[in-house]
């Protein structure tokens, strides 16, 4: 458990070191997940800054708690349709939205609260069946659909690519995840900026760096293994 603080400088570090040969900044999202308050508060003691969730209860619970004070929070999980009331304007980012439907929802619950709710479009890249996110071919169609959800901002791309032991494959990936990011922020479409890239975890987090991500989700490599 003291180990957390230590790991979280350590990721850090490195991931401060992968971004200056990048030539760029990079956010590190610790992936707190079936980690406690107890652990959040360790990582944000090494510096973490911003914590990502996975499920809207669990956020819920941690937030009362104060686990993320003076940190930022996204939610980075597959976001059910009933939990979209729970949690919009209660994240700075929600990183996975990969439907119409879903951007609708947010946008009316957003408008409802006054506020605007920044997304990022979790992208599909390696047409995984059973994966969440938009598959890329569909995915300027659900960018020109932003225009159409005023209660939404999108900020860029996410991705989780399929689980290979080649990193070569991983890399390839990320690649065309850059090509994509690239070629997005060149068009125009309204309520869309492409500043966001957030791709890399744990055990590739360097990699997604060097491809071009700004924001990597680190989780066991902070907290330890999960259960
Ligand atoms: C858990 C999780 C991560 C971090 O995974 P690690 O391999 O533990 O670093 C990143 N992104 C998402 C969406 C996750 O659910």
């Amino acid at each position: 458990m003291e180990n957390i603080s230590e790991n979280a400088r350590r990721i850090l570090d490195r991931a401060r070191a992968a971004a200056e040969r990048a030539g760029t900044r990079v956010t590190v999202v610790a992936a707190s997940k079936m980690n406690d308050t107890a652990a959040v508060r360790l990582a944000y003691e090494g510096g973490i800054r911003c914590f990502g969730e996975n499920r809207v209860q669990e956020l819920e619970t941690k937030l009362r708690e104060g686990a993320y004070d003076g940190a930022k929070l996204h939610f980075i999980g597959h976001l059910q349709r009933n939990k979209v009331r729970a949690l919009v304007g209660r994240v700075d980012l929600i990183e996975s939205v990969d439907s119409a439907e879903l951007m609708d929802m947010i946008s009316a619950r957003a408008t409802a609260l006054g506020t605007v709710q920044p997304i990022l479009i979790e992208v599909n890249i390696g047409g995984e069946a059973a994966k969440s996110g938009v598959e890329p071919e569909r995915l300027e169609e659900l960018l020109e659909h932003a225009g159409g959800a005023p209660g939404v901002s999108v900020r860029g791309l996410m991705t989780i690519p399929p689980r290979d032991p080649e990193k070569e494959k991983t890399v390839r990936y990320f690649e065309q995840m850059r090509k994509l990011f690239v070629d997005m922020s060149g068009k125009k479409y309204d309520n869309v900026t492409m500043t966001v890239l957030s791709m890399g975890m744990s055990g590739d987090f360097e990699e997604a760096i060097a491809c071009g991500a700004n924001t990597v989700r680190v989780g066991s490599a902070i907290f330890g293994q999960r259960r």
